[in-house]
C-alpha cells in the first residue's frame, strides 16, 4: 500500500514540472483557518463545497508546492490564489487516514515561495459523494458487516453522518500517508495532525435544500458555535454552523435525520423512530447527571448534544460536546455515565486533551462509584487499563534497561522516512487517545484518592482553561497543591510532565511482633519494582477485621510503615486496582507465620 502511495507521488511530480525535485514534504504546511460554505444533497449523496483556507508554512524550508488532500470519493474543481486560478495536478494517494482508503490529492503550485511562518490564503472548491464505505478495514480483512458499523459515515437520503479528518476528509487536509496494517502508524499521523491543527479555527456553514417529498430533517453539528442545530425554515433549507475558535481535540461532523427531538436546553436530545424507550432512558438520565456534575465541575457553560443511530449497532463517538451513540436498547447506566461525560465537557472547558477528557471519564468512574460502590467504579476504571499497558511496559523495560532514574524526553526509537515511532508521551502534551483518556482518567483517580474529595473539587472549581497556558506549565499541580496543601511535584513528574512508564508495588516483607502492654503490630515493607511513583493502598486480612491503608512508594523505592492489629492477621494485599501496575501477579503477600 505504501509503494502505491509512493508510486503515485512520483508520478503526480513528473506530471507536475514545476514542483522541486527534492521530496514533497506533505506535512509542511499547517492548515490555520477554515472558512466553508457546504451543501448537501442526501438523494444522490452528494457533497460540494466551496471557502477559504489558510496556509501556514510551519516547515523550515521556504515551501512552493502544497499538497490538499480530501476524501477519495470527492474531487477538486478549482484552486485559487489571490483571485487567480493557480496550477494543479490531481492524483489519488493512499491513505488509510480516511474510510476509503485513499485521497483526493491536489499538488497545488503556488504562484509564490512561501517562506518558514508565512501564510497564504487559497480559495477552494470541491464536490463529490460520500456513501459508506469501509475500504480501509475491508482491505486488512475485517468482515464488511463488521467494518460498516465502525465505518458509519454517510450522505443519505434517510440517514446522514460524517465525521471530519481521522474518517472522512469532507474538508482538506495536509498529511502524511498513513497504513492501518503497520502497527500505530495511522494513529500517528492523525495525531500529529490534531497537535498541528489545535490552534486552528474552524467554521462552516453545512447546509441542504429540501428535496420533494422528504419531510423535514434535522441537521446537528458538533456543538461548539451558535447555531449548531438547524430545522426546515421558510425558505425550505435546514443549515447548522460548525464553528470553533479553536479545534483542540475536536473532529468537525455534521449528522442529519428524521429526528425526533427532545431537548431541553443546553441538553439536546435526538432520537429516531422506535427508539422511544432507549431515548427516555436518556432524558430520565440528566438530571441525576447534572446535580452530580455541577457539584464537582460547575455549572454547563456550552450545549450538549446526543444523537442517535440509525444502524444500533453503530460504535458510539463523540467530539467535543456531541455524542453519538444508538438509543436502540435501555441501558440506564450506560445513559447515566454518557450523560456525565458530555455533562462535564461542558462545564470545564480545556485545550488540555488530558484534562478534557480525562476528568470526563474520571467523572464517569466517580458517578458510577456513587451509584454502585468503590469496586464498581474501579471496574470501570479497570476497562481502561489494557488500552496503555502495553505501551506503558515497554517505556518500563526502555527505563530499567538504561538503568537511569531520569529519563525522560519523547524517545525516538525508529526513524524512517516521516514516520517517528515514539515509545512513551508524557501526558500533559499528548493527542494520543490511549494516553489522554485511559491514563489520564487513572491519574486523576488516583489523585482524588491522595487529596480526597474536597480538595479536587475545590482545585477542579478554580481550574480556567484560559489560565492553563505555557505561563505556567505547572498549572494543575499548583491548583490541587494549594487545596490540598501537600507536596505532589513527584507525582506530576512521573505521570504528567514525563512518562516514566507504571509502578510495580509489591511487599516485600512483613513481621508481625507485640508490645510490651500486648498490642499486635505488623510492620510491612512495600517496595516498588517499576519506574513510576505512586500512593497505593493495601489492606492487611486480619481477624476482627481488615484495615486498609494508604502509602506513597517512589519508583525503585521502598517504604515501611508500622500498622496495628486487631487480631491475627494472614494476607496483606496491595493494590485495589486503583494504581495501574504493570504486574498485577506479586500483589498478594501470605504473612508467615514464623514471623509471630
Ligand atoms: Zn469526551
Amino acid at each position: 500500500m505504501r509503494l502505491l502511495g509512493w508510486l503515485g507521488l512520483l508520478f503526480g511530480l513528473t506530471a507536475s514540472l514545476t514542483a522541486p525535485a527534492t521530496a514533497l514534504d506533505r506535512e509542511a504546511f499547517t492548515i490555520i483557518r477554515y472558512d466553508l460554505e457546504v451543501r448537501l444533497e442526501p438523494g444522490q449523496q452528494r457533497l460540494g463545497a466551496r471557502g477559504k483556507i489558510t496556509l501556514r508554512n510551519d516547515s523550515g524550508q521556504p515551501q512552493r508546492v502544497v499538497a490538499l488532500q480530501l476524501s477519495s470519493s470527492l474531487n477538486w474543481r478549482s484552486i485559487r490564489v489571490d483571485g487567480k486560478a493557480v496550477q494543479f495536478v490531481s492524483q489519488p494517494y493512499l491513505s488509510d487516514i480516511d474510510h476509503t482508503g485513499a485521497l483526493s490529492e491536489a499538488l497545488v503550485t503556488l504562484p509564490a515561495e512561501i517562506k518558514p511562518k508565512d501564510s497564504v490564503e487559497v480559495e477552494i472548491g470541491y464536490e463529490g459523494v460520500i456513501p459508506l464505505d469501509g475500504t480501509r478495514l475491508t482491505r486488512i480483512g475485517v468482515p464488511e458487516e463488521i467494518a460498516k458499523h465502525s465505518s458509519w459515515d454517510q450522505i443519505s437520503p434517510s440517514f446522514t453522518a460524517v465525521r471530519g479528518a481521522g474518517y472522512v476528509a469532507w474538508y482538506p487536509i495536509t498529511t502524511a500517508s498513513a497504513d492501518f496494517s503497520e502497527g500505530n502508524s495511522l494513529f500517528e499521523v492523525v495525531d500529529r495532525w490534531k497537535a498541528r491543527e489545535a490552534g486552528s479555527e474552524f467554521r462552516a456553514r453545512v447546509t441542504m435544500s429540501r428535496e420533494s417529498g422528504e419531510s423535514p430533517p434535522l441537521m446537528i453539528c458538533s456543538p461548539g458555535g451558535q447555531r449548531l442545530i438547524g430545522a426546515m425554515d421558510r425558505a425550505q433549507q435546514v443549515s447548522a454552523e460548525c464553528s470553533w475558535t479553536r479545534l483542540d481535540a475536536v473532529t468537525p461532523t455534521f449528522a442529519m435525520a428524521n429526528y425526533h427531538d427532545q431537548s431541553k436546553p443546553p441538553f439536546y436530545l435526538f432520537s429516531l423512530p422506535g427508539h422511544e424507550a432507549g431515548a427516555a432512558t436518556y432524558s430520565n438520565a440528566v438530571e441525576p447527571a447534572a446535580k452530580f456534575v455541577s457539584e464537582w465541575f460547575g455549572p454547563p457553560s456550552a450545549p450538549v448534544a446526543i444523537a442517535d443511530f440509525a444502524d444500533p449497532n453503530s460504535a458510539p463517538f463523540e467530539s467535543g460536546t456531541l455524542l453519538m451513540a444508538s438509543m436502540a436498547a435501555q441501558d440506564s447506566k450506560l445513559a447515566g455515565t454518557n450523560v456525565v461525560h458530555e455533562l462535564v465537557h461542558s462545564a470545564l472547558p480545556s485545550s488540555r486533551p488530558w484534562v478534557y477528557e480525562g476528568l470526563a471519564h474520571f467523572a464517569e468512574a466517580m458517578y458510577r462509584q456513587q451509584q454502585g460502590g468503590r469496586q464498581a467504579a474501579l471496574d470501570l476504571l479497570g476497562l481502561h487499563r489494557a488500552a496503555f499497558l502495553d505501551s506503558e511496559k515497554e517505556v518500563s523495560a526502555a527505563l530499567r534497561k538504561n538503568g537511569e532514574q531520569t529519563v525522560v524526553e519523547p524517545k525516538i526509537v525508529e526513524q524512517k522516512n516521516v514516520e517517528q515511532k515514539i515509545v512513551g508521551q508524557p501526558l500533559a502534551g499528548t493527542f494520543d487517545e490511549t494516553y489522554y483518556r485511559s491514563k489520564a482518567a487513572y491519574v486523576w483517580w488516583m489523585l482524588c484518592d491522595m487529596v480526597g474529595d474536597d480538595a479536587l473539587k475545590q482545585a477542579i472549581r478554580k481550574y480556567r482553561a484560559e489560565d492553563d497556558n505555557n505561563k505556567d506549565p505547572k498549572y494543575v499541580e499548583h491548583l490541587i497543591e494549594a487545596a490540598a496543601k501537600r507536596d505532589l511535584s513527584w507525582f506530576f513528574d512521573d505521570w504528567v510532565y514525563q512518562d516514566r512508564g507504571l509502578p510495580d508495588v509489591h511487599v516485600q516483607s512483613a513481621h508481625r511482633w507485640k508490645t510490651e502492654n500486648g498490642l499486635q503490630i505488623v510492620t510491612v515493607t512495600l517496595e516498588n519494582l517499576g519506574t513510576a511513583g505512586a500512593e497505593v493502598p493495601f489492606t492487611i486480612i486480619c481477624e476482627g477485621g481488615d484495615i486498609t491503608k494508604r502509602i506513597e512508594v517512589r519508583a525503585k523505592g521502598i517504604a515501611i510503615t508500622r500498622v496495628e492489629l486487631p487480631g491475627t492477621a494472614s494476607e496483606i494485599v496491595v493494590n485495589d486496582g486503583s494504581v495501574p501496575e504493570s504486574d498485577l501477579t506479586n500483589n498478594v503477600f501470605k504473612i508467615p507465620a514464623s514471623s509471630n
